[in-house]
C-alpha cells in the first residue's frame, strides 16, 4: 500500500511548510479509467475503493436518497485534534454523458484517495467524504445532505469542498459558488505549489452540489476546470478518456490534497 503513496511539501507564503500525500500517477490513472456510464456499476466501484481506503465500518455509511437508485457514499475520518468542526470534500458520482470521465468521476474517484491520507496524517479537525448521488437528477443527493443537517449543527461544519469535473484545464474556482475566504486559501496553495488557478463562473452552463451548501450559508468552495471552450465536453458524447488533460488533473490532485492540509492547520 505505502508504494502508492508519495509525500510532497508544500510551503505556503506565511513560510508555514506542511506535507501532504499525493496518489502515485499510475495508481490515479488506473481508478479515472474505472469511469463506466452505468450509476449503478459507478457506485460499486466507488464503493470498493472506498473500501480499500479505510472507508469501512464504523467509519462509512450509506444515506438514502429518495428518487435515485444509489444513496450518498459517506466516508468519516475522526478528528485527532481540538477543533470540533468539520471539513467535508463532496463529488457526485453519477454521470449523464459518454463515459462520465470528466463529469464526474474525475472528483468522485478522488474521495478515498483523500480519505486515505487524511486518516494517515494527525488532524485537528474531522472529515467527511462524501459522494453524492444523483446530481444530474436536480442535486438531489447533496440536497438531501444538507437537509439532513439540523440548523443548529451547521454553525459546526468549517468548510465544504465541492469537486466536479476536473482535468479539461487547470483547476478552477467558481467564484459566484464559493465563499471569498475559501477561495483565498485555495489560490494561497496553489501559489505555494506553483499550479495555475482562476476563477470561471458557470451559473451560465449549470450548476452543481455547492448550491445547497451555499443556500444553507455554510462556507463552500467549489473546484472544476471547465472554461467557455471546453464546457461542451461535458454531459455529452465526448466524456472519455481522451478528454483528460492528464497533466492538468494530477496537478489538481496536488492542489487538493496540500489543499485540506493546509485548511486543517488553518480554520478554527
Ligand atoms: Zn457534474
Amino acid at each position: 500500500m505505502w508504494r502508492w503513496l508519495l509525500l510532497a511539501v508544500a510551503v505556503v507564503a506565511s513560510a508555514e511548510q506542511f506535507d501532504y500525500l499525493l496518489l502515485n500517477e499510475g495508481i490515479l490513472r488506473e481508478r479515472l479509467q474505472l469511469a463506466h456510464r452505468k450509476n449503478d456499476e459507478r457506485y460499486r466501484r466507488l464503493k470498493d475503493l472506498f473500501e480499500k481506503s479505510g472507508c469501512k465500518g464504523d467509519a462509512y455509511h450509506e444515506q438514502h436518497v429518495s428518487r435515485s437508485r444509489q444513496p450518498n457514499m459517506i466516508c468519516d475520518v475522526a478528528g485527532t485534534g481540538e477543533s470540533p468542526r468539520k471539513i467535508i470534500i463532496g463529488a457526485h458520482f453519477d454521470a449523464i454523458g459518454g463515459d462520465g470521465v470528466i463529469d464526474n468521476w474525475s472528483g468522485a474517484v478522488m474521495l478515498p484517495a483523500l480519505a486515505d491520507f487524511m486518516q494517515r496524517k494527525p488532524r485537528r479537525h474531522p472529515f467527511e467524504f462524501v459522494g453524492f448521488a444523483a446530481e444530474e437528477l436536480g442535486l438531489l443527493g447533496s440536497r438531501t445532505f444538507v437537509k439532513s443537517i439540523p440548523k443548529g449543527e451547521r454553525q459546526g461544519i468549517a468548510a465544504v469542498i465541492i469537486l466536479d469535473s476536473l482535468g479539461l484545464t487547470p483547476t478552477k474556482c467558481w467564484p459566484n459558488g464559493s465563499s471569498k475566504e475559501l477561495v483565498t486559501a485555495a489560490a494561497r496553495v496553489a501559489d505555494a505549489l506553483r499550479l495555475d488557478f482562476g476563477g470561471v463562473n458557470v451559473d451560465g452552463v449549470g450548476t452543481t452540489d455547492s448550491e445547497p451548501f451555499k443556500d444553507a450559508h455554510i462556507p463552500v468552495l467549489t473546484l472544476h476546470s471547465v472554461t467557455q471552450e471546453t464546457w461542451k465536453v461535458i454531459n455529452g458524447d465526448r466524456d472519455v478518456w481522451k478528454a483528460v488533460s492528464w497533466k492538468d488533473y494530477y496537478d489538481t490532485h496536488r492542489l487538493v490534497s496540500a489543499l485540506l492540509v493546509y485548511l486543517d492547520k488553518t480554520l478554527p
